[in-house]
């Protein structure tokens, strides 16, 4: 019974995809322009001065190469919040099995310092469940937090609080929520929270825990202290366009509880919906939310610029798309870029690093140095 249910998921999930996928292949290969009608300013944020490291941002671009970085940074007319970074490494992202991996093992690498197998979340190559920062950090007393724009099975948020050999064991990973670690989160994904076929509901399981579990911003910007569990969409968070700076604000909100906790905290912010785009070959929406995540990153910069005691790395957990930038007009702010797959390419990703500790993210290094660079840093 069970196989057959899960045939007839697979095969409702592949009709879905078929249009999306089809569609991508159409593009593929061909050249499409994008021009950025609105640039915006973007400001010189001057990094922190002191060298005392309390709070660790990790924020994640799904699938953002220097590709990606560079042609938003064009069409944006030359300039992004991300180049007040201070230091630039680069990461390997091959993963146990695969050279080209993805967001499972790519993002359990970056949670748990463990190169696992092709898309294992939050485990090792033998499914063992593995401990990430989100653990580590709570176990020193420090405050832990997720953001993101996806639905919260999917591979990158799951990796810091879920374990599963297989990332498509969705109803399975969310269940997993109930016992992170996570002080503060925020995503959306709430259809396999409520309403499952295994007829647990996961919200109140959570709010037994005591989170308080917020379903609409509204309800979540009232919220001053305690625990958090905030999902206010039945799948993914809308549109970059339809949903303004909301990444930004689930952060700083996410930021504002966390650091009620005087011995610091460790957070993940996650560009979700880059990987999605860049799946789909479609270039306007993966520079929406390119734009989306730098404005994102230029907030983070700003609170970190002004706390003094908080490190901010930005990387990838691999490249989606096979992006390439072919042409462009730098003063117009327009981009001419091909895709070369609709899954992901094999290339190292950068890593930013800005705040105390960001001399030690420059070079040539394995993604789960990233991991034990943050270990390190955090005492942990
Ligand atoms: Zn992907």
């Amino acid at each position: 019974m069970k196989n057959i249910l899960r045939s007839c998921i697979f095969a409702v999930m592949a009709i879905a995809l078929l249009p999306a996928g089809t569609l991508a292949q159409e593009r593929r290969d061909k050249e499409q322009t994008y021009v950025l009608e609105h640039p915006y300013e973007v400001t010189k944020i001057t990094p922190p001065q002191g060298k005392k490291i309390k709070n660790v941002i990790l924020m994640i671009g799904d699938g953002m190469s220097l590709m990606h970085v560079y042609s938003a940074w064009t069409a944006n007319r030359g300039k992004l919040f991300l180049d007040n970074c201070q230091t630039v490494g680069l990461s390997k992202t091959y993963c146990a099995n695969k050279l080209i991996t993805d967001s499972g093992a790519g993002g359990t690498a970056l949670a748990t310092g463990q190169k696992t197998i092709y898309h294992a979340v939050g485990v090792d190559p033998e499914g063992r469940p593995l401990k990430s920062l989100v653990d580590l950090a709570a176990a020193k007393g420090k405050s832990t937090g997720l953001a993101v724009t996806c639905r919260l099975w999917d591979a990158t948020p799951a990796d810091f609080c879920c374990h599963n050999i297989d990332r498509d064991a969705e109803a399975a990973i969310v269940a997993d929520y109930v016992n992170c670690n996570a002080d503060y989160v925020f995503g959306g994904g709430a259809k396999l929270f409520e309403n499952r076929k295994d007829g647990r509901d996961l919200f109140a399981e959570l709010r037994a825990k005591g989170f308080q579990t917020p379903r609409s911003w509204e309800d979540l910007v009232t919220i001053k202290n305690g625990k958090v569990f905030a999902v206010p969409y039945s799948v993914d968070t809308p549109l970059p366009a339809d949903r303004g700076d909301l990444l930004a604000r689930a952060s700083l909100k996410g930021i504002e509880l966390l650091n009620l906790n005087k011995n610091g905290f460790f957070m993940m912010i996650e560009g979700s919906q880059l990987d999605d785009y860049g799946h789909f070959n479609d270039l306007d929406l993966l520079m929406q939310e390119t734009h989306d995540f730098d404005r994102t990153i230029g907030e983070i910069y700003k609170w970190a610029a002004q706390d003094g005691e908080t490190l901010v790395i930005v990387t990838a957990d691999h490249e989606t798309g096979g992006l390439t930038l072919v042409d462009g007009d730098l003063k117009e702010g327009k981009i001419v870029c091909k895709f070369s797959t609709g899954g992901h390419s094999g290339v190292m990703v950068p890593v930013y690093a800005f705040g105390p500790g960001a001399q030690e993210f420059t070079g040539i290094f394995e993604n789960t140095a990233i991991f034990d660079k943050i270990k390190k840093l955090l005492n942990l």
